[in-house]
């Protein structure tokens, strides 16, 4: 389960459950498991710092790179 955080103000944003072992480029809502804080305003999530974390693609949020960190452990 990877803690996915906000690159600038380093809150925690939500945990994922990352299959495989490449780059973290779209996050399934289906596998993302605890939400801290993400906010989402016209098809966007935000970081409540406004920081641009990804967008609303259905299924799936499309990450924006560099906007995010993480810690934990790919399955
Ligand atoms: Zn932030």
């Amino acid at each position: 389960m990877l803690t996915i955080k906000c690159a600038k103000c380093k809150k925690k944003l939500f945990k994922y459950q990352k299959i495989g072992k490449g780059k973290v480029l779209k996050c399934h809502k289906s596998r993302m498991n605890k939400v801290y804080h993400i906010e989402k305003r016209d098809e966007k999530y935000r970081c409540p710092c406004n920081n641009l974390i990804g967008k609303d693609k259905g299924s799936y949020i499309k990450m924006v790179d560099q906007s995010f960190t993480y810690s934990g452990r790919k399955e």
